[in-house]
């Protein structure tokens, strides 16, 4: 039998004493395998160069002699500088060290030194992270950088590593079965440890590192599949007897037959709700894709199974629409379909409440009024909610409960990449609909400069002369919303001046509710011709007869919310047009722009403004909660993550990885985390 695994303590590595051990655990390092797995986020070239070829800003590595006194500065607490003058090739360069003041005695003029560091070269300054004193002896080219803290220098830990790898050559052993190690042809895991804080060679380096992602996101799928396994065979969600042959008979007397896209999650929704665990689905698809009518047959499902439905939206005039759309779909049949909003007050809310809680109201449309505490359903089947990220997970969970485990399904019209997708929303199941709708035309995008804003009003003018309608959307600017209000204002009024005989509405978010319905009445009426407005437009709205979307200062809107706005037009049979306007001047603002123009994949989109912005950013602040992997990069590498996250699901399933030996190591996080054998609950 294997030993049970408890590595040795780091004080037991030869050279640690008391000091370093206490310093070592400052930074997480407790035992031999945390040294082993302290890995190096970066490695250095020490290749002695002469800085007058190096580039500015570049990590070089330096060797010749000094050529003046050092200089010892302290300032602060404890903080010094050491600044010296050497001749290093044939450039006379100076080298500053902080915090070294012992340097001050060794660095005597005359003497030969090499120094390693970051170089300004405008200054033909050296910062040196490392010196030594003498002839270097290594010329390493990818020597491994980790971060330390005061107390520990990385030359010292490179040593305590190579001493590890020396003292306790079997403290590194595979956890992985042999199977996946040849599937994806992987390094064994010492070699990979190894080459990972000492490469051999970019290729072997780039293979160790690849065994080693996939490792580290093996191990965290595992633990979502096993939750996710967990909920499946909890039993406790409603199991819906859905009549099929009245869902067929729904669909069949749409306007529109169904993609192939939208009817494959309409089966993968109605599996779900079928099913006895509880549905916890994110339903995606790009603006335009039809999301809405495939909620409408999800809770057409329910309702004629006898369940109640709700669906939650974000602000009151996308609930609004929402009620209106399914109203319409659901005029021939007896569904009641009820609004909920801030709006709805007094003996109308009142009566409304007790026509729910008697289960005379089939769907509740509406917003965050749904999950008030004086909101009962009779029998809630299945709970919707439209832009999930816009809603906190409180908010969501407090939905939730109004029913017993009733089946949820999120909508976002943000396409997620699939990266992302897997992470964040790792223990859920993920539809998306990735086709639009056929017959529809691209919408132009052009991107243009505040200099030809002439020849855009001529267009504007041309677009309404034919029918037409336009939005403008202003961007919010300054952190005081008066200001961002009176831009949109200031729009209006030049845009009031510029298209007489047309009415220019505006609309923002200082306005009233029900001054906002009013406008966007009037405006869905074509009363309004043109609408002015700050970002409220930015969700859901559908007005087929719009066919000019102008954003201003569009280098202020993420590529993702530009993507957003853009699917305001494009909804009838017109050819469409999205304006940026822009006088953006830096490189990656004019990247996203001209991306704009070019594509029309919110998927391609989406996954640009991930790699620009990175994951934490991507969906704001809040909603993060995004895993922190060590050496994996979810947007890099998430072939590997993919492949990790099929393989966990299909290990968690089999009895086999619950029990067998060679699946050990790989379970022992799991079940040191609570986790016991999902396969067990059946
Ligand atoms: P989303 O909510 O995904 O942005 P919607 O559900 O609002 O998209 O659909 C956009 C428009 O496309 C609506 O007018 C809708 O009636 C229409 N639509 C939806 N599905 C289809 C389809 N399969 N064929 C044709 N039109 C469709
Ligand atoms: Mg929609």
């Amino acid at each position: 039998m294997i030993a049970p695994q408890t590595s040795p303590p780091i004080g037991s590595l030869k050279g640690v004493g008391p000091s370093a051990v206490r310093t070592l655990n400052e930074l997480g390092i407790r035992t031999v395998a945390d040294l082993f797995n302290y890995f190096p986020y970066r490695y250095d070239n020490y290749e002695i160069k002469d800085p007058q070829f190096a580039e500015n800003g570049v990590s070089l590595t330096v060797s010749g002699r000094v050529q003046s006194e050092p200089v010892l500065t302290f300032y602060a607490k404890r903080r010094s500088r050491v600044v010296v003058r050497m001749m290093a090739g044939r450039s006379l360069i100076t080298v500053v060290a902080f915090n070294r003041p012992y340097l001050k005695k060794s660095l005597s003029p005359g003497k030969e030194v090499t120094a390693t560091g970051k170089w300004d070269r405008n200054r033909a300054e050296l910062t040196a992270t490392e010196f030594h004193v003498g002839r270097q002896d290594f010329t390493e080219t990818m020597a491994p950088v980790y971060s330390v803290k005061d107390g520990m220098t990385v030359q010292r830990l490179r040593t305590m590593v190579r001493r590890a790898f020396e003292q306790f050559p079997d403290q590194i052993t595979e956890t992985l079965p042999r199977s996946f190690v040849e599937k994806y042809r992987l390094p064994e895991r010492k070699t990979a440890i190894h080459e990972i804080h000492f490469p051999t060679g970019p290729e072997s380096l780039k293979q160790a590192r690849r065994r080693l992602v996939y490792e580290e996101f093996l191990n965290y799928e595992l633990k979502m599949q096993s939750h996710r396994q967990i909920r499946q065979k909890s039993e406790k969600g409603l199991s819906i007897h859905i009549h099929m042959q009245k869902v067929h008979q729904f669909v069949a007397q749409l306007p529109f037959a169904l993609t192939q896209a939208q009817r494959r999650v309409v089966g993968e929704i109605l599996e779900d709700l079928q099913a006895p665990y509880p549905m916890n689905r994110l339903l995606q698809g790009d603006v335009g894709s039809g999301k809405t009518v495939v909620a409408a047959i999800a809770l057409y499902a329910a309702v004629s199974a006898g369940y109640q439905g709700a669906l939650m939206a974000p602000t009151e005039i996308l609930a609004e629409q929402h009620a209106n759309s399914l109203q319409k779909l659901f005029h021939p049949f007896s569904v009641t379909v009820a609004l909920l909003t801030g709006n709805v007050h007094g003996k109308e809310r009142q009566l409304l409440l007790q026509e729910l809680a008697a289960g005379h109201v089939d769907i509740l449309v509406g917003t965050h009024a749904l999950i008030q505490d004086d909101v009962h359903f009779a029998g809630l089947g299945l709970v919707i909610t439209d832009e999930q990220h816009r809603f906190g997970v409180n908010q969501r969970k407090k939905l939730r409960i109004k029913g017993k485990e009733p089946g949820v399904l999120y909508m976002t019209a943000t396409p997620i990449p699939r990266t992302l997708a897997i992470t964040v929303f790792g223990d859920m199941d993920v539809s998306t609909i990735d086709e639009l709708p056929g017959g529809r035309k691209t919408i132009r995008t052009y991107w243009i400069r505040h200099d030809m804003s002439g020849r855009l009003i001529a267009f504007i003018r041309k677009q309404l002369k034919e029918g037409r309608q336009a939005y403008v959307v202003c961007p919010l600017i300054a952190e005081s919303e008066q200001l961002d209000v009176q831009n949109a204002i200031d729009v209006h009024a030049s845009l009031v001046r510029a298209l007489p005989g047309f009415q220019v509405g505006l609309m923002h978010g200082k306005l009233a509710p029900d001054e906002k319905a009013a406008i966007m009445d009037e405006f869905k009426a074509n009363k309004i011709q043109v609408l002015v407005s700050t970002t409220v437009v930015e969700v859901g709205v559908d007005v087929p007869n719009a066919t000019l979307m102008i954003i201003d200062d569009a280098e202020r809107f993420g590529l993702s919310q530009l993507h957003q706005l853009r699917g305001r037009v494009g909804r009838g049979s017109y050819q469409s047009y999205c304006i940026l306007i822009s006088d953006a001047r830096s490189e990656t603002s004019q990247e996203r722009l001209r991306l704009m123009t070019e594509t029309s994949d919110g998927f391609k989109l989406s996954t640009f403004d991930l790699k620009l912005r990175g994951p934490g950013d991507f969906f704001g602040r809040k909603q993060s909660g995004l895993p922190e992997f060590k050496l994996a990069d979810m947007v890099h590498d998430y072939k590997t993550l993919a492949a990790a996250r099929d393989d966990a699901a299909g290990m968690v399933k089999s009895p086999a990885f619950w029990k067998d030996d060679v699946y050990r190591q790989l379970r022992r996080p799991l079940i040191d985390s609570g986790i016991t054998d999902s396969a067990n609950l059946d």
